[in-house]
């Protein structure tokens, strides 16, 4: 069978999206791929669409829970049943059944923690992994926006497993980033498959105002005349509770607010009613957004700056990803950059908790002890905190030249990374004040060149706001209003009875 015509019996799409075809063809050659596609761009379909030609198992390497379970109901959906999810919620009937055999599993999601679970891990190994997936593999590099220790041993999980074929994708990673992930995870005459970052429907709009109180006026005014659904981005979890209420209290209904403080029932229950069009906007933190998968996004409004141009280009890419034109908007005042900066100081410890940190590991000796659930926050840590000294603990551990160099050490390096968020956010400051079109600039951060500007690109360009206005709601978009499960029914009869009405 053709590869198309695979595609069409599986997926039911015609055609492959911009290089989907050419990766999908490298990874069923067994060859290790790298691919870089921009957001939105149909990543998931690199490894599944192969997953029906590779005989055994394929395992995904996913950072989050909520990624995972989203991208397995996805493929429950369209009627693939050999599909699990290995986390800590598993029933444990479907655990056992499933450490019992895991091969009748075509595709296999997991976290890079549970990997290190040895039971987990002899499941896969007699399983047979087909095909290593690492799905937003900037996770794995120390300079990339999304930094997760756990996922540096993803490498040697791969050499243990006997080296199948490896697939990294990500959506942003700059040229160093990428080498970082082809030497981690040791992949040999690798094919780099990077395309454009540009998204071309997504026209990109700065706009300075000159208090916080005018940027909230701003915001009113855009959520009240821009066509939805839309997101806004905001860098504290007060502020994303602030001002979804200020948006309620000016009539903008079917708003809600996502932040990390909420319990995961909250956050799973906004996202779907986001999904399924029953809310039409999210004032959130950056803890929303990965697994979302909406088309009809129309707009992304940063209320704050973001610290670095991957994390802008990775949440302004939520937008649009239908196709459609969608706006991105930035609003920034005098100042905003102060907040990012001190963002970055409170998520890197101090020398006083660097120190507590090893005078408690001394005598632990391991940072995976069994109360290490509770340790973070008896010495104060948070869970980034946590996870960077544990792995600098670890990886020092070995040289066995004492904790004061180990102590040494890791000051150098929280430095060291302090001096390189600075340097991003430096970056993004230079963005928004350099008069040259942002589409470009941004496309030349990522060291690529842009083919062709789109007529709608950028407020440097020139730019206006009259095809993102709110259109005439249709029937459908009327009925968004939150009706109780009695009403809901009673307004889909009464609606087909309508149609029966017009066909008699
Ligand atoms: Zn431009």
């Amino acid at each position: 069978m053709h590869l198309e015509q695979l595609l069409e019996k599986t997926f039911g799409y015609r055609s492959f999206r911009l290089g989907q075809k050419e990766i999908v063809e490298d990874v069923i050659k067994g060859r290790d791929v790298l691919a870089m596609l921009p957001t939105g761009g149909g990543k998931s379909l690199c490894y599944q669409l192969p997953g029906y030609v590779l005989r055994g198992s394929v395992l995904i390497v996913s950072p989050l829970v909520s990624l995972m379970e989203d991208q397995v109901q996805q493929l429950r959906t369209r009627g693939e049943k050999r599909v699990i999810a290995l986390n800590s919620f598993l029933a444990n009937d479907v655990r056992q059944a499933a450490l019992a055999d895991l091969r009748r599993f075509r595709f296999i999601y997991a976290s890079p923690e549970i990997l290190q679970s040895p039971k987990w891990f002899a499941a896969l190994k007699k399983a047979g992994v087909s095909l290593f997936v690492v799905d937003e593999a900037h996770c794995i590099s120390q300079w990339g926006h999304d930094f997760r220790p756990d996922f540096l041993k993803l490498g040697d999980i791969r050499k243990k497993l006997g080296t199948p074929p490896c697939l990294a994708l990500t959506a942003t990673a700059p040229p160093e980033v990428i080498d970082d992930i082809v030497a981690t995870l040791g992949l040999t005459n690798v094919r780099r498959h990077i395309y454009p970052v540009d998204r071309p429907n997504i026209a990109i709009k700065v706009e300075c105002v000159m208090s916080v109180e005018e940027k909230i006026e701003r915001l009113i005014h855009y959520v009240k005349t821009l066509q939805g659904p839309g997101v806004i981005y905001v860098s504290s979890r007060q502020w994303a509770e602030v001002l979804a209420r200020k948006l309620q209290a000016e009539g903008i209904d079917k708003t809600a607010y996502y932040h990390g403080g909420m319990d995961a029932e909250q956050r799973m229950l906004v996202q779907q009613q986001f999904l399924r069009d029953q809310l039409q906007l999210v004032c959130c933190t950056n803890a929303f957004g990965m697994g979302v998968n909406k088309g009809n996004i129309r707009y992304v409004i940063h209320f704050h700056m973001p610290g670095q141009m991957e994390a802008y280009v990775q949440e302004i890419g939520r937008a649009g990803r239908d196709g459609k034109n969608s706006i991105a908007i930035l609003l920034y005042t005098h100042g905003d950059e102060d907040m990012v900066q001190s963002l970055i100081e409170t998520e890197l410890p101090t020398k006083e908790q660097i120190q507590l940190f090893i005078e408690h590991m001394a005598f632990s000796h391991t940072a995976e002890s069994s109360a290490a659930q509770l340790l973070p926050s008896m010495l104060g840590l948070s869970e980034t905190q946590w996870r960077m000294l544990s792995y600098i603990f670890e990886k020092e551990r070995s040289s066995l030249r004492g904790l004061e160099h180990m102590q040494a050490n890791m000051l150098q390096m929280i430095e060291e990374r302090r001096e390189w968020k600075r340097n991003k956010l430096n970056e993004m400051r230079a963005w928004l004040f350099r008069s040259l079109c942002r589409r470009e600039q941004i496309v030349s951060y990522f060291h690529q060149r842009l083919s062709e500007k789109p007529v709608a690109c950028c407020d440097v360009c020139g730019l206006t706001l009259e095809n993102y206005r709110k259109q005439l709601q249709s029937d459908d978009e009327a009925a968004w209003t939150f009706h109780s499960w009695r009403e809901e029914l009673k307004r889909m009869f009464f609606k087909a009875g309508k149609l029966d009405e017009k066909a008699d």
